[in-house]
């Protein structure tokens, strides 16, 4: 029979990956990590939130995640290569960041720069400064000879740790769990099934799979879990908060002479003002073409009021979940996303951005529209918003008794005992940013937040 395992991290997200680097470097507890595949993921812009962001998180009842708790582990995940010397940046962490030089600014980029200035954006060298808005070039999390990946960067540290075990399975079906304590995970590997045993058990399979796995395990919605052959047995509002950031994206053919494969890129961040909206709700980038991939603009609600849900659709783990984000369905995003499409042609149509982006197309490879009314402007922003690509809000964090909540501000999961979710479901609030660098914030801080615990037994390391 296999060993009971400390610790049994489901899912190698950027939350995963980062909480089991830093509990290994923190314990000596034994820690198994399963994922279904080798995680591939593209260099990604390395945006942070506004830390404020956070005080919405501490006003739902998560304390732990106050702007003052927060920004330290910001710090800590990072080694920013421009601005690492500056007292909110850091210079030890496991991500490298960077930014193009502006030797190697591409046309594109240099075109939005002007036309965003001229629009009334301000420059902002850094947009990771505290509460900066306006047009920089974009962080990346990379290397320094080239793109390294962010999870390669934190498996580096994994892979040194003898205490981490990584296992590539078929899939993890639900929580094993008896009389409101978890006792492991039922996985399937090499195509048999298997009970494997932990002391705690922390989801971090992302903002669709982790509420997944806690409904098929019988946790969620009791109604929607009987409805589809789920016996209920702790009826939690799992999956129902979910956000994503509804995209715009103006898109353009580059021609043969473009620059394969360079990331560059500038993002700009504004205010519509509209009430009942914060600082930074809209946001914009461009993407520099390669000769397989289309360029262009990227605008995106940074600031999301709509919610929507992700229900398993059968007991089975190979059934994919019905998800329905719901976008748009607030009114406020509604209008704010015909602002943003408003603002992006008016970017394009200024001289200095026009030449670079000749014959835009949206993402259906139909002419961009302009001069055309509100009413066609409306039907087609429907045929054309897209996700952004990140989940968040499915395993809600707040206080014991809010409706909405799943999870307390340490991830544990309301009922049972020696579970948690810890990866992007559990934000209360989408950020208003492009999500890598808090989903590793969130990894890294409720690693902090096990240690101090010290549940359900002591772990054998001093935190440093
Ligand atoms: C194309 C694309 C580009 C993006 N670019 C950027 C960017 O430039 N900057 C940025 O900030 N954000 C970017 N994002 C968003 C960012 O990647 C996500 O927000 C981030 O990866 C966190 O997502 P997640 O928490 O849902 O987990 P995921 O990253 O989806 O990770 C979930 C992990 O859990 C594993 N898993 C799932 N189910 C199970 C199971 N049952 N058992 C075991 N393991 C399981 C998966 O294999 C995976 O490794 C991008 C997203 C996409 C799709």
């Amino acid at each position: 029979m296999e060993r009971i395992w400390d610790f049994v991290v489901v899912g190698k997200s950027p939350a995963g990956a980062a909480l089991a680097a830093e509990l290994s470097a923190r314990s000596s507890s034994s820690i198994l990590m399963l994922d279904l595949g080798e995680s591939t993921m593209l260099p990604a812009a390395a945006v942070r939130p506004h830390v404020l962001e956070f005080d919405d998180w501490a006003a739902v009842g998560a304390s732990e995640w106050a702007p003052e708790a927060v920004l330290p582990h910001f710090r800590r995940i990072e080694t920013d290569h421009d601005f690492g010397s500056l007292r909110y940046h850091g210079s030890e962490g496991m991500l490298q960041l960077g930014r193009s030089p502006e030797e190697r600014w591409t046309l594109l980029d240099q075109g939005f720069r002007v036309a965003a200035l001229e629009n009334g954006h301000p420059w902002a060298p850094d947009h990771n400064a505290p509460g900066v808005l306006g047009v920089s070039p974009l962080a990346w999390a990379a290397g320094g000879a080239g793109p390294a990946l962010p999870h390669a960067s934190m498996m580096t540290v994994l892979d040194a740790e003898a205490s981490v075990e990584i296992r590539r399975v078929d899939a993890v079906d639900r929580v094993l769990w008896e009389d409101g304590n978890a006792r492991g995970v039922r996985i399937c590997t090499d195509s048999k099934w298997h009970d494997v045993e932990a002391r705690e058990v922390v989801l971090c399979a992302g903002g669709i799979d982790s509420p997944t796995i806690l409904q098929r395990s019988g946790i969620g919605p009791a109604r929607h879990l009987e409805s589809v052959g789920i016996a209920p047995r702790l009826d939690l509002p799992v999956g129902q908060s979910l956000q994503v950031h509804p995209q715009l994206r103006m898109l353009h053919t580059p021609d043969a002479g473009a620059v394969p494969g360079f990331n560059g890129g500038m993002l700009a961040r504004w205010n519509t003002g509209l009430e009942g909206t914060s600082s930074g709700d809209l946001m914009a980038w461009t993407v520099n073409g390669t000769r397989t991939r289309d360029g262009g603009l990227v605008g995106a609600l940074a600031q999301v009021f709509s919610r929507g849900s992700v229900l398993v659709a059968g007991p089975e783990p190979t059934v994919a979940p019905f998800v329905d984000a719901r976008m748009l369905s607030s009114s406020l995003d509604g209008c704010r996303f015909r602002l943003l499409y408003r603002h992006l042609s008016d970017l394009a149509a200024r001289p200095s951005l026009a030449r670079h982006l000749p014959l835009p197309h949206d993402t259906n490879g139909k002419s961009w529209i302009s001069n055309q009314r509100d009413t066609e402007v409306e039907a087609w922003l429907s045929s054309v918003v897209e996700p952004l690509g990140d989940y968040a809000g499915s395993c809600r964090m707040g206080q014991p008794g809010d409706p909405d909540a799943v999870v307390d501000g340490a991830g544990r999961v309301f009922g049972i005992r020696g579970l948690r979710v810890a990866d992007s479901s559990v934000s209360p609030q989408l950020v208003r940013a492009p999500p890598l660098l808090t989903d590793v914030v969130i990894g890294s801080r409720m690693a902090r937040l096990m240690w101090d615990d010290q549940s359900p037994f002591a772990l054998g390391k001093r935190p440093n």
